[in-house]
């Protein structure tokens, strides 16, 4: 059996106001632009690599925050293959015996949604291990812990070298694969299964998300998890609330949050009052308006400076 590490790159639509993510969002998040993939045998040798970009079917233009991060022009998609194409070949040079494996569990929710949007057949996944999960564990001695590829790397002392750019599908994929390779009984990876976890775009708006949460008084609701680790209302990441709530007014509390693919996050924790008179609160979200680096850093200046003036 071979052991494949693979690393995907996919592209944002540029607007959640734009037509084909308001038409096709609930279907399509992000379309798949690079599929990197690393493949080692019993022994964990490499025996193989694999690098194919595709040819965005939905969202074309690269965002420039894809380009910033992966370093991918549209130019080196220019004539690349569309993502059916690309898959076949994928499919083909992973073979019969293999198992797939990724740094972190994003990977399959994504390519999952691009295989149901082109494919139009029931073609699922085949299982996918998640070494980030094998190596929190070892490491920190729990799942939840999530390390980054560059702290794992770190931690066996392993360099990254010119010729393997992080942040590049294939190259990402060569350093889990060293990872693999530095790890004692790696085969333990195969008890580490991921579950895909459907992309669920925002239920409002493309911008807005509002639940209903189980506290009467704001005090202790902004304590709570759903307050310090709410959702994005893109893609519904769970995020963190770096300073704090701030009262807007009597009855909302305000807080800040940053999703790594859509930005600054707006979180409201609202009290409202039923018509039967009980009180509720309600978290909302929504992704401000204005997401310029030098607002959103002055704006958590703000933030921190107002929760410092709160009255213990
Ligand atoms: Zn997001």
């Amino acid at each position: 059996m071979y052991y494949i590490l693979m690393d995907l790159e996919w592209n944002q639509p540029l607007s959640h106001r734009s037509a084909q993510y308001r038409r096709y969002g609930s279907q399509l998040m992000f379309d798949i632009i690079q599929i990197g993939a690393v493949k080692l045998n019993e022994q964990m040798q490499m025996v193989g690599s694999f690098n194919q970009y595709i040819q965005p079917g939905l969202y074309r233009k690269l965002h420039p925050r894809i380009t910033r991060i992966t370093g991918i022009n549209q130019e080196d998609l220019h004539g690349a293959l569309p993502f059916t194409e690309a898959l076949e070949r994928f499919v083909s040079w992973c073979g019969e015996d293999f198992a797939l494996i990724t740094w972190g569990c994003d990977d399959i929710n994504v390519f999952q949604q691009n295989l149901d949007f082109y494919l139009k057949d029931d073609r699922t996944m085949p299982s996918v291990y998640d070494l980030q999960r094998l190596f929190g564990m070892r490491t920190a001695g729990n799942t939840k812990n999530r390390p980054g590829l560059q702290s794992a790397m770190k931690y066996f002392h392993i360099l990254p070298s010119i010729d393997h750019p992080f942040h590049s599908a294939v190259d990402d994929a060569y350093y889990t694969a060293k990872v693999i390779q530095h790890m004692d009984n790696p085969e333990e990876v195969l008890q580490m299964p991921q579950t895909v976890r459907e992309l669920a775009p925002a239920k409002t708006s493309a911008n807005e998300t509002s639940d209903d949460l189980r506290f009467t008084n704001l005090a202790q609701a902004i304590k709570s998890r759903p307050a310090r680790e709410p959702n994005c209302p893109a893609c519904g990441k769970r995020l963190k609330v770096p300073e704090g709530y701030v009262p807007l007014d009597k009855h909302t509390w305000r807080a800040l949050a940053d999703c790594p693919d859509h930005g600054l996050v707006l979180i409201d924790m609202v009290l409202e009052t039923m018509r039967d008179g009980k009180n509720k609160v309600k978290r909302k979200a929504a992704l401000s308006d204005q997401q310029n680096p030098a607002y959103v850093k002055t704006k958590h200046l703000q933030w921190a400076n107002k929760v410092a003036q709160l009255p213990k």
